[in-house]
């Protein structure tokens, strides 16, 4: 068995696309898909500007497309240059939910991948959204694959979008494919390693593939004249500084293969998915809270990442979604969990990807598989067969919301500390306490906003707890000790907490506040809570 297992993982890549809101990731995603030939036609979601829908854009394309995308995970199969000959690459691409619902899932999602492809608007250059998904996956160590999108409309240079991203994030860009034709004049590619021309036709709509002619480069220059002397002076410039790409220091996320791109036009779209086979890490280990490493070839170990909780009252429409980590998993399987020890039975592992909406039979390292019924499981547990094994937990996040929840009624206190307990050990949002709020007025700490509306949902679904929120004055939050404490407490706009976990936070009102104590206070501990430990 470990040996098919070896080989399934050698033609897997897992990523997930880092973006800001309206960057192109839903059209990306769709761009993808139609290369796959998952979709014969795109144009379902392209072209729909201002869609204003906290449904995720994947469960639209699988309505407009009836294709099985699940608002977590997609998966294809792509025969690439790089592929084994005739065996086609198996693409998991997991989602980042990122527009109105930006959560700590939206974070933990990159706890599930091996790569990154960061989805850059040619105009807007670097977003906020796309920064903070940055800092993750620096912090895990996840190699970037960067892609400039919608070249086909105004934008900056290449240049200012190169200097952008190394001087604001240090991420040296090493451009495989250089545009051809300015922001607005798309013409093609230069392929940096071979020199030569990739010209691409458009196609109505950008509804199919572009059409590509390779040429030479003399065939290049007849054709294109000054734009074609133009990104070869340019590529040589970047080579002579030596942004030319070099695979360790891709891996090490020192530097990122960069390509230019249309996904509306469907331009670029195959060049990406050449490089994540070609360039991409395959699923590796992973290494355990007792500091082994747990090989892909072990029998089977999953971490859970996501756990998804419907909101009707029922507990049944928990999904839990896994990464798996090691061996073949097996629909039907008993396997353990870590966290508690009990057997969880996945006779109902959800049909998370494929065509048709059929359930799981057998998936490998780095394949997503949702599991129902999962009311026991947390975002960071452990699921094994064989050999004991757990996996370190996910960090929690920099929280930016902070609120008070309380009760209507004073007569519901059980269910209510029952209800935090649930959802605090579910991580759906960070739990702050202090003795002045006491218990029944617990601080709410969330990486976006829409996390509280989640628990004030669930507390009255599914634990018929009435409760108000209320936001509060803060804005960042720094870790803090005990020592620490007792000066912070007494400074104007600064509140300290503990965390379930045992971390002393300071929550301060901005950061002025938090620049004013720091220059005043310098022996106080203050250290920023990273977006990933
Ligand atoms: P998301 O919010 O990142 O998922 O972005 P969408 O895929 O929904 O795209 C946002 C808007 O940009 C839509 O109106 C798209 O049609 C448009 N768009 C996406 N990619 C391109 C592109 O390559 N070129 C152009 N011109 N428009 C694009």
């Amino acid at each position: 068995m470990s040996s098919d297992v070896a080989t399934e993982v050698k033609r897997r890549r897992t990523f997930a696309i880092i973006s800001h809101p309206d960057a192109g990731k839903s059209t990306m995603t769709e761009a993808l898909a139609l290369h796959a030939r998952m979709i014969s036609e795109a144009g379902a979601i392209h072209g729909k500007a201002g869609r204003k829908s906290t449904v995720s854009d994947w469960m639209e394309m699988e309505k407009a497309r009836g294709i099985s995308v699940s608002s977590t995970a997609l998966q294809f199969n792509y025969l690439a240059e790089h592929s084994e000959p005739g065996i086609p690459s198996v693409i998991n691409l997991v989602d980042t939910p990122g527009h109105a619902d930006f959560s700590e899932d939206t974070y933990r999602v990159l706890t599930a991948v091996d790569a990154a492809v960061m989805l850059i608007d040619a105009a807007k250059g670097l977003e906020p959204q796309t920064l903070k998904l940055f800092q993750v996956c620096r912090h895990r160590g996840i190699p970037v694959i960067t892609v400039i999108n919608k070249w086909d409309r105004p934008g900056q240079t290449p240049l200012e979008l190169i200097d952008e991203i190394s001087e604001r994030i240090g991420l040296t860009p090493t451009p495989l494919f250089f545009p051809v034709g300015i922001a607005g004049d798309f013409r093609g590619l230069l392929d940096r390693r071979t020199g030569e021309y990739v010209h691409f036709t458009r196609t109505a709509g950008g509804a199919k593939i572009a059409p590509e002619e390779i040429m030479s480069a003399d065939d290049a220059a007849a054709r294109e004249g000054d734009e074609w002397t133009a990104a070869v002076e340019e590529s040589e410039l970047l080579s002579e500084m030596g942004q030319d790409h070099d695979q360790e220091m891709f891996l090490a996320g020192q530097t990122s293969p960069m390509i230019f791109a249309s996904a509306m036009l469907n331009f670029g779209v195959r060049q990406l998915l050449e490089v994540l086979v070609e360039l991409a890490p395959p699923p590796a280990g992973r290494v355990d809270i007792e500091g082994n490493e747990r090989p892909v070839t072990d029998p089977f170990s999953a971490v859970v990442f996501k756990v998804q909780a419907g909101m009707d009252s029922s507990h049944r429409d928990r999904l839990a979604y896994m990464r798996i980590v090691s061996g073949e998993f097996e629909r039907g399987m008993v396997v353990t969990h870590a966290q508690t020890g009990k057997p969880f039975a996945t006779k109902y592992a959800q049909a998370v990807f494929g065509r048709d909406r059929s359930t799981v039979d057998t998936a490998y390292p780095g394949d997503v598989v949702g599991l129902v019924n999962a009311t026991a499981l947390a975002p960071g547990d452990t699921l094994f067969d064989g050999p004991k094994v757990q996996f370190p937990p996910i960090p929690s996040f920099a929280p930016e919301h902070f609120s008070t929840l309380r009760a209507t009624t004073a007569d519901k206190y059980k269910q209510f500390r029952k209800a935090m307990d649930q959802l605090d050990s579910e991580g759906v949002v960070q739990v702050l306490r202090n003795d002045t709020r006491g218990d029944m007025s617990p601080v709410l700490a969330a990486v976006g906003p829409m996390q509280f509306e989640v628990v004030t949902a669930r507390m009255k679904a599914e634990f018929n707890v009435d409760t108000i929120i209320e936001p509060l004055g803060y804005t960042l939050a720094r870790r803090t000790d005990a020592e620490s404490a007792p000066e912070l407490d007494r400074q104007r706009g600064v509140e300290v907490f503990t965390r379930t976990d045992g971390a002393v936070l300071a929550l301060f009102s901005d950061k002025w506040r938090l620049q004013y104590i720091e220059k005043e206070h310098p022996d106080l501990t203050l250290q920023p809570l990273v977006a990933a430990a």
